[in-house]
């Protein structure tokens, strides 16, 4: 697929309203720092901890080299991230997973769900929910990625106490089964497709529906301030909060 199919498909998934391609962007927080890496189409996120740094997504395939520049100008060498985290198997998250692996020798968690799909370079399903979702599924047919063996099988959660994060790894199935999202309570969550759209609304693929909205919750659960999108940027909580709990 052309590269700007990929980007195209991606700013999609993203919602026909995403602003333009966001810069990087260094945040200090006091539990973490995180370097948010602008891919253009959307974003993956570098999470420093005491212990390790962690990387969340990477991109389509070929997208390392961008990842890993930014992760040097924010102090944080290749050998330095040890665990990257796919928020699911779709190839504009875990399409570079690979080759950032692969640099760094990190390893990589994944949850069970997606573990065979990714060891096979399979993305999984896409199943539209909404008129853009159609669209991006005729666009996205082809759902192959560089394969990866993850080292890290994700049953439910991941403690990342290791890494000297106060947080977790916490499965958030719904935009697919395998999706997963890196909280640190009362600071910051970063979901993937979960939420999608500078207004942080609904994901346009759902492959899960039935388990969007009870995903959401159990993020909120953890009073993060804000949820920082996979595609779009960093959308208050308390405004996912309003249409998910309701009036
Ligand atoms: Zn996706």
């Amino acid at each position: 697929m052309a590269v700007w199919v990929s980007a195209l498909l991606a700013l999609m998934i993203g919602g026909r309203a995403l602003a333009a391609p966001l810069a990087d962007e260094r945040v200090a927080s006091p539990a973490v720092e995180v370097t948010r890496v602008g891919l253009g189409y959307g974003s993956a996120y570098l999470v420093r901890g005491d212990a390790g740094v962690v990387l969340v997504d990477a991109g389509l395939r070929g997208s390392a080299g961008r990842i890993l520049r930014t992760a040097r100008r924010a102090g944080i060498e290749p050998e330095d991230i040890d665990l990257i985290v796919a928020t699911h198997v779709h190839k504009d998250h875990a399409g570079g997973v690979a080759e950032v692996a692969r640099r760094t020798g990190a390893q990589v968690a994944v949850q069970a769900d997606g573990e065979a799909l990714f060891a096979q370079g399979l993305g999984a399903p896409v199943i539209p929910q909404t008129p853009w979702g159609h669209l991006v599924a005729l666009v996205g047919r082809n759902h192959r990625l560089p394969a990866v063996q993850a080292t890290v099988v994700v049953e439910e959660q991941l403690d990342l106490a290791p890494w000297g994060i106060s947080g977790l790894v916490l499965a958030t199935p719904g935009h697919t089964a395998c999706s997963q999202s890196l909280v640190v309570p009362g600071q910051f969550a970063v979901v993937g497709d979960l939420v999608v759209g500078p207004r942080g609304g609904a994901p346009n693929l759902q492959q899960l529906p039935d388990q969007v909205v009870p995903s959401i919750r159990a993020v909120l659960e953890h009073e993060p301030a804000e949820l920082w999108l996979g595609h779009g940027g960093r959308v208050p909580a308390d405004r996912v909060s309003r249409w998910v709990r309701g009036p």
